[in-house]
């Protein structure tokens, strides 16, 4: 009889191997989900700017890291004189080119970050420009304060949030424009002047809400507020019973002081922006489950997991909705109440960002906005998700939240009626032909925004036209007039300035 056995054991051999390759192939598939491998073979060049899309990338003359005040000015000073132009950057989340020109000077921000003074008596707090809200939140929370209003995610800049006016999810205090007591701006002609509500109220109203067109923010005081333990709670609805659930339930109880609403991205006809989750944050008494709660800092958790499901979601319908099942187990949390302090619910891992990285060089994320009057939400959701599945876009995450009207701001997004902020994250392509897909659907978006008595958030994408920001920012063309007074040569600039500056109302 001849002896099998190498026989059999290199077909063993060949076996184990194989199912190694393939637990292998498989793995670094799977990590492609999280990890951009691209990353590693891209040679960058320093020079060239791009923001969290990367949809409009340019090169620029150079970037200066800022740290003092004098700093900013011999850097204006020699703008001025080389007739280079200005541009000023934060965290860099906008998303359309509002923090470079080509061949301008960016002005980072980043290193002018000190918290000057925190007083827990008047409760205020006066931080440079540059400063995130995490770094606030770590200097406050010692002293048992915390944020009145702060975006979904604590690593913007003060600078970038008052220049977006950007708004949170506490319900008495929505936008940024509400708790700026005062700031100090350098203008382009290198004077800092003081500016609140009384003194120079011109440029308060033109600079919050304004991107960096009228000076660089220096210091900003800003309104903060005690923090405290809610209990979170999440209840399910169609959205067409949300309006009445917040008149009723969540508007008239003082004591529901933070919401957020999220509908279903779960492709599924059923189910898709119909079903919405929404989320409150109501005061806990000491005596009551708020016994329960710490008031110490929580910290990002769980990025490689999330990355991993997000990632998937943005390839597979199946990914979709197993993502939004799990999302809702977590925040239905089986009914049962969770413990959360202020500043932890305004912190990860509750509102997280860094999963949301990404990379890909063939496609990116965008996010839009729409501010819609609150008795409109029915039938812009209608029309919102119709030109959405018509335009077969790839919608990672909705959100909703509540803005109270503040005509303060001269690019004022909800000047007059009480509005739902209503969100929507896309993966897009970054081909020409892809682009052309996004901006087209945009502009449907936005129309139906202006026809629902509505606007649209000015920090993302330059897909609308300039006839729908005039629509939507009546006083567009008179601020930018006044950018030209207070900055004739037009130092400060950005791609949104340049797209939509020099344009008029039809
Ligand atoms: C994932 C994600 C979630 C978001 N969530 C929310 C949200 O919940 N609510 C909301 O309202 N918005 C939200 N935004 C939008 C965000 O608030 C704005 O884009 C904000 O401007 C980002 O801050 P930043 O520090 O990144 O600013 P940047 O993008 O760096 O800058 C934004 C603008 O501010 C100007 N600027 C920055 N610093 C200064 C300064 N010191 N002086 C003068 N001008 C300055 C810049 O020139 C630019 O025009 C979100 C964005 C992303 C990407």
């Amino acid at each position: 009889m001849p002896d099998r056995r190498p026989a059999r054991l290199t077909a063993g051999r060949l076996t184990v191997a194989l199912a190694a390759a393939v637990l292998l192939a498989l793995a670094l598939y799977a990590s492609t989900f999280v990890i951009s491998y691209e990353d590693f073979f891209r040679a960058e060049d320093p020079l060239v700017r791009n923001d969290v899309a990367r949809l409009a990338p340019a090169r620029v003359e150079r970037v200066d890291t800022v740290r003092e005040v004098d700093q900013l000015r011999a850097v204006l000073r020699e703008a001025r004189q080389r007739g280079l132009k200005v541009s000023i950057s934060g965290s860099r989340h906008s998303q359309g080119g509002h923090t470079y020109t080509r061949g301008g000077v960016v002005l980072n921000m980043r290193g002018f970050n000190r918290v000057r003074a925190v007083d827990p008596v008047a409760l205020t707090i006066t931080v440079e420009s540059g400063t995130t809200w995490d770094e606030v939140q770590r200097a406050i929370a010692p002293r048992g304060l915390a944020l009145k209003v702060m975006q979904s995610s604590n690593i913007f800049t003060v600078g970038g949030t008052l220049s977006a006016n950007a708004h949170g999810r506490d319900l008495d205090v929505t936008q940024a424009v509400e708790v700026v007591e005062s700031f100090r701006l350098l203008l382009a002609n290198g004077n800092v002047v003081q500016v609140s509500r009384d003194e120079n109220p011109e440029l308060f109203s033109l600079v919050i809400g304004g991107y960096g067109l009228y000076g660089v923010i220096l210091d900003v005081t800003l309104r903060v507020t005690r923090d405290e333990l809610y209990e979170q709670r999440a209840v399910s609805m169609d959205y067409r019973e949300f309006p009445g659930y917040f008149a009723r339930n969540i508007k008239p109880d003082s004591d529901v002081v933070l919401m957020l609403a999220r509908p279903s991205i779960d492709p599924n006809p059923d189910s898709f922006l119909r079903e919405v989750v929404v989320v409150t944050w109501r005061r806990a008494g000491p005596g009551g489950p708020g016994g329960r709660g710490s008031f110490d800092l929580t910290e990002e958790a769980h990025v490689w997991r999330d990355r991993f499901f997000f990632g998937l979601s943005r390839r597979f319908d199946w990914a979709k909705s197993l993502r939004w099942r799990l999302q809702k187990k977590v925040e239905l949390g089986a009914g049962e109440a969770r413990i959360v302090s202020r500043n932890n619910a305004m912190r990860p891992p509750l509102a997280p960002l860094e999963f949301l990285e990404y990379h890909s060089r063939r496609d990116t994320d965008i996010i839009q906005e729409y501010y819609i009057p609150v008795e409109n939400f029915v039938p812009f959701m209608d029309r919102f998700r119709e030109i959405l599945v018509g335009g077969k876009m790839n919608v990672l995450s909705s959100t909703v939240r509540y803005v109270t009207p503040n005509a303060t701001p001269a690019l004022a997004y909800a000047p007059r009626r009480p509005a739902f902020a209503i969100i929507q994250m896309s993966n897009v392509g970054l081909s020409p032909d892809a682009q052309a897909q996004a901006e087209a659907v945009t502009r449907q978006l936005v129309d139906a925004a202006l026809e629902h008595g509505g606007t649209y958030y000015l920090t993302y994408q330059l897909y609308p036209t300039a006839d729908q920001l005039h629509r939507a920012y009546p006083n567009a063309r008179r601020a930018f007039a006044r950018k030209r007074f207070y900055d004739p040569d037009e130092t400060f600039t950005n791609q949104f300035y340049e797209r939509y500056g020099h344009t008029e109302p039809r």
